[in-house]
């Protein structure tokens, strides 16, 4: 089963690495990993606007390259934007050098200062981190919704979203098109069901306040 939310256990392993924000304020942080992608990433942001609600985009560098004007709209209507690398790598399959220099050359397509960075798969090697984290800090998630898992069901998803989602939550995402099909159902039911509840939705900062 994708769908969890993030333990202590993991949190206690990697301490160094963001998985909520420490708020008891009613406030959620969505997440998108790897668009942009027309029409995939146009639909968040019609539905988040529609909710006033800003969230957070971690960008596949080559996505950026593909798609700029759909990248230029989410920097428009007050969206963060974080680097997840240029092809989407996998942290333990690549050696430190070729991840490194993927991460910067997403760094340079993103063409605006972001000290947000997701890896892919949540897979980072020590050696990696150790050097992403002297310009970027590492943020994982509290709720992985597994928008992604085409086989889940989609009440199942929306369910276990809504009951795992709590103040300061990450909750991951995907404006993907594998994801499409499970995202666009459950997005709109849940920014209903937390704007109804009180919360805001907000987008994790792009730099150090
Ligand atoms: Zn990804």
């Amino acid at each position: 089963m994708f769908l969890h939310k993030t333990n202590f256990l993991m949190r206690a392993l990697f301490p160094r690495y963001r998985w909520r924000v420490p708020t008891q304020e009613p406030r959620v942080f969505l997440t998108f990993d790897d668009g942009p992608i027309p029409e995939v990433t146009e639909f968040v942001l019609d539905a988040l606007r529609s909710h006033d609600a800003r969230a957070t985009f971690f960008c596949i560098g080559d996505n950026v390259r593909k798609h700029p004007n759909v990248f230029r709209r989410i920097l428009d209507e007050g969206h963060s934007i974080g680097n997840h690398t240029y092809n989407h790598l996998n942290g333990w399959k690549t050696d430190d050098p070729a991840y490194l220099a993927n991460v910067t050359q997403c760094q340079q397509v993103l063409s605006r200062p972001t000290r947000l960075f997701r890896p892919p798969y949540g897979r980072i090697r020590r050696s990696q981190a150790q050097v992403v984290q002297q310009t970027h800090e590492i943020i994982m998630w509290d709720v992985l919704t597994g928008d992604f898992a085409p086989d889940l069901d989609k009440e199942i998803v929306l369910r276990k979203t809504l009951q795992y989602t709590e103040a300061g939550s990450i909750v991951l995402m995907h404006d993907s098109l594998k994801a499409w099909p499970t995202m666009s159902y459950i997005l709109p039911r849940m920014l209903d069901h937390f704007a109804n509840r009180g919360f805001r939705f907000d987008a994790l900062p792009m730099t150090h306040a």
